[in-house]
């Protein structure tokens, strides 16, 4: 079922409608390259999860031309250098699910998972599940992040 209601082509995608739709701060964008862009996930798995996709509507990884490869390492390790500094991450989660069998939620848009983590954090996790107070933790992460990404770079 997940499959054939997941999109098909950009129209119904929301690596593709959101950075298009040209509101950085409604849909939670943090930074955006010339290729590839990053988002806080809407369903985090702990605080500053980010999405790092590319414009393009591509399902694999190895289909995106190499600069846009390199585009989405150098955003995911420049958001990874920002978040330990401006929420004391001391840990990553970084990487990718490839299609629907690897538990990819939207296996048609490629992207890479960044989680930031912090010792003893488990028990921190099941309560970014399904509350009020995280979207507006997300307004405040979002805010977080996307000021101290528009600092120059060290
Ligand atoms: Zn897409």
């Amino acid at each position: 079922m997940d499959y054939v209601q997941s999109p098909k082509d950009a129209d119904g995608c929301i690596f593709c409608t959101r950075p298009a739709a040209g509101d950085d701060e409604e849909y939670l964008i943090v930074l955006r390259g010339e290729l590839a862009y990053a988002m806080l996930n809407l369903y985090p798995y702990n605080n500053g999860h980010l999405l790092i996709a590319p414009y393009d509507h591509e399902a694999q990884l190895d289909r995106l031309d190499p600069a846009t490869q390199q585009e989405m390492l150098t955003l995911s390790t420049r958001c990874m250098k920002v978040i330990r500094e401006a929420m004391q991450a001391t840990g990553f989660n970084f990487g990718a699910n490839l299609g629907s069998a690897a538990g990819a939620g939207i296996a048609e848009h490629v992207h890479l998972h960044v989680v930031p983590r912090w010792v003893g954090d488990t028990n921190f996790m099941p309560v970014l599940g399904h509350t009020k107070v995280q979207v507006q933790g997300l307004r405040e992460t979002r805010d977080l992040l996307a000021r101290a990404l528009a600092e120059p770079e060290e």
